[in-house]
């Protein structure tokens, strides 16, 4: 039996982690859930899974969820980051899914990595922010980091059994999202509502306008980079809007491998968890006949320049993906709140790059400073 803590249980990859457990009972065991301000959601959650522990970042929502668990249930609800930061580290659970949005899911990830808990790993933003400090403590309390996104699942997948230092390329391929074929005069002037349609998968709002913009590509190159230990100069990406390649690695030999099956996050995350071993279950299986054409190109980095935005800032190091990946969440929720418009996104992340100091090889407290200035200049130029 393992047991799960889940960061985020309320959101798009939280609900499907518990889709996963519902099915697998005998396996998985749910011991803390957390969400920022979702009561109504999470009281079901309590209700349906009885985990020990629940953590709600949101103090006001922590109170009002208290007063609605009915008194025959035994819970501990905690609150604010310390909260986040105990149902991460609890001595009884094996795995922390982190299914939280955005880069405040670093200091819970640590410290479950500081407690050799082994991380599933949803919350891309982490590793992007500070993907050097986070692999060095996982390497040092030897905990594994295993990938919940597709694309690095796929990889992750595909290198099963292959020794990493033949890997030549990793290949993630990327659906284009919903304006792919179009071009930035076409662009201008786009809505929220059309950025949120998502052509393959439903996700949460975050993730959905990164993909419309390609900086969930971006963000998941520089994820790439820090899970599989690679060359930035080694990871290419390809547009294949079908989504039915997650992605693929290319060997030294010129053997390519890739991972494929219909786009369902369930399966990643079953895997995550699983891993070793695989689980039964009854996901759609790919039916080639109906996928007789699969198609590749590349992408347009002039349309979307996020994608290229994300990898100048690998290749300068330091601090700089940390800022790329602060100016995004902030931009990105202006954005949603129609303060912004579709370019100003990488507009302002641009000049935010421009104006950063990096500090090479950033201890926790300079990264979390480096994520307070970004939001603060961001915050100051779009006023
Ligand atoms: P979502 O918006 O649907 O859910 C986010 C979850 O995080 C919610 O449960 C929310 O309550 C919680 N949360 C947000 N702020 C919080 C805070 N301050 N404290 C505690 N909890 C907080 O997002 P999502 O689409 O599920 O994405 C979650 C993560 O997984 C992101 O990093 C995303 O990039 C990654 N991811 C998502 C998908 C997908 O298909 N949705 C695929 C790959 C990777
Ligand atoms: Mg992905």
């Amino acid at each position: 039996m393992k047991k799960i803590s889940i960061l985020g249980s309320t959101g798009s990859i939280g609900t499907q982690t518990l889709d996963v457990v519902r099915e697998n009972r005998d396996k998985f065991e749910v011991v803390a859930i957390s969400a920022n301000s979702s009561v109504d959601l999470l009281l079901e959650q309590i209700k349906e899974f009885k985990p020990k522990y629940v953590a709600v970042y949101n103090e006001n929502s922590a109170m009002r969820l208290k007063e609605m668990i009915p008194s025959d249930i035994k819970i501990e609800v905690l609150s604010g980051m310390e909260g986040l930061k105990t149902i991460s580290s609890l001595d009884e659970i094996d795995v922390l899914l982190t299914a939280i949005v955005g880069m405040i899911g670093l200091v819970p990830t640590l410290c479950a990595i500081r407690k050799g808990i082994t991380i599933a790993l949803a919350n891309k933003e982490t590793l992007v922010t500070a993907g050097s400090l986070v692999m060095s403590e996982a390497r040092k309390y030897n905990v594994d980091i295993l990938p919940v996104d597709s694309e690095h699942s796929a990889i992750f997948q595909c290198l099963n059994g292959e020794k990493t230092r033949e890997i030549e390329k990793l290949i993630l391929t990327a659906s284009g999202g919903p304006f792919r074929g179009k071009k930035e005069k076409e662009l201008l002037n786009i809505t929220k509502n059309e950025a949120l349609k998502h052509p393959n998968w439903s996700m949460g709002r975050k993730i959905s306008i990164d993909s419309s913009t390609l900086m969930n590509k971006g963000l998941e190159v520089i994820e790439a980079k820090w899970l599989f230990n690679v060359d930035q100069s080694q990871i290419d990406v390809v547009v294949h809007p079908q989504s039915i390649v997650h992605s693929m690695v290319q060997f030294i030999d010129s053997s390519v491998m890739a991972q494929m099956g219909c786009p369902d996050m369930k399966l990643p995350i079953q895997y995550a968890l699983s891993y070793p071993d695989r689980i039964v279950n009854d996901f759609e299986r790919l039916d080639f006949s109906k996928w007789s054409t699969l198609t590749f190109e590349k992408p347009d980095l002039e349309t979307f320049p996020c994608l290229q935005l994300a990898y100048d800032c690998l290749k300068m190091e330091g601090t700089y993906s940390a800022v790329l990946n602060s100016a995004n969440e902030e931009l990105v929720n202006e954005f949603l709140e129609d303060k912004i418009g579709f370019y100003d996104i990488p507009y302002y992340i641009e000049k935010t790059l421009e104006a950063h100091s990096s500090i090479s090889e950033p201890t926790l407290e300079e990264i979390l400073e480096v994520d307070r200035w970004t939001r603060e200049f961001v915050k100051k130029s779009i006023k």
